[in-house]
């Protein structure tokens, strides 16, 4: 009788010793975002007004970022590009599998056209064309997304400033906007769910884009690499134009760069909230 209830303690004991490391695991796993600062360390973003580079606010939004969310013991942060460059880790990735990364590129782009061409999948037209990227963007767009598969991560920003048109040469637009996956993809709906999380903390400091094509703030697009063009990501991606580069807070550093706190801890919050309601439930 004794022996037996030693024995029903004992494995009572273990039962509750399993249950607990399994659930203290998942609630440890952490979410891994990758922030991608837009455009290469050194080119791109031909957005260049009055000395600007965009690439460089991009930098700057990314890095105060990163510390903010860096209080989240739930978030494990992952920079595409830092102050020193690329991230080593993924530089390596896309310089040493360029011909596989665009293999797969051009595999995934056969799959979709498949697709369509069984009917499937309809064809958009973007409502807002985007300035070509060059080939050596393409290759780190497509890698960026390859290695975000190969090292499971959970979701992506990628951060811009916004500049073309303008008109007859003049700067005329204001207002941020944010780009998702089209409908079709995968990831659209997980994809519309951040950005609005987004755009309730992004509201609060900045005018909604002015220009006509922007007007849905939140848009869907079959074409941006960095949003998964053909299905080549999965999980949920937001690319934030945050405001027109030549906006009038922008042109002097002191403005400019409250502004960019300000995106910066609105994103963080938006982030934050995004992940106690939408991932941790
Ligand atoms: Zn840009």
């Amino acid at each position: 009788m004794k022996k037996n209830l030693v024995v029903k303690i004992i494995i009572l004991i273990l039962i509750l010793l399993v249950g607990y490391s399994v659930v203290s695991k998942t609630e440890n796993k952490k979410i891994k975002i990758l922030i991608v600062a837009g455009h290469e360390p050194n080119a791109g973003g031909a957005d260049e007004f009055k000395k600007i580079k965009e690439r460089d606010l991009n930098l700057q939004l990314s890095n105060i970022l990163k510390d903010k969310l860096l209080a989240n013991p739930n978030i494990e942060i992952i920079t595409a590009r830092d102050n020193n460059g690329w991230n080593p880790d993924l530089k390596n990735y896309v310089e040493t599998s360029s011909t596989t990364i665009m293999q797969w590129a051009s595999d995934m782009k056969n799959k979709m056209m498949g697709k369509v061409d069984a009917g499937e999948i309809e064809l958009i037209d973007p409502n807002m064309k985007h300035n070509p990227a060059t080939s050596s963007a393409v290759l780190f767009l497509f890698g960026t997304n390859k290695w975000i598969e190969k090292n499971n991560i959970d979701l992506v920003l990628h951060i811009h400033f916004n500049s073309n048109p303008k008109i007859n040469g003049k700067p005329v637009f204001s207002g941020y906007c944010m780009y998702i996956p089209e409908q079709q993809y995968s990831n659209s709906s997980s994809s519309r769910i951040f950005a609005n999380y987004l755009n309730t903390e992004i509201s609060k400091i900045e005018k909604p884009s002015n220009m006509k094509q922007e007007k849905d703030l939140i848009i869907e697009d079959q074409e941006l690499i960095a949003t998964g063009v053909y299905n080549t990501l999965k999980i949920p991606v937001v690319v934030v134009e945050y405001a027109y580069i030549y906006e009038p807070m922008m042109l002097s550093s002191s403005t400019r760069n409250i502004f960019i706190e300000k995106a910066a801890s609105s994103t963080a919050t938006a982030i934050n909230n995004y992940i106690v309601d939408v991932i941790k439930k």
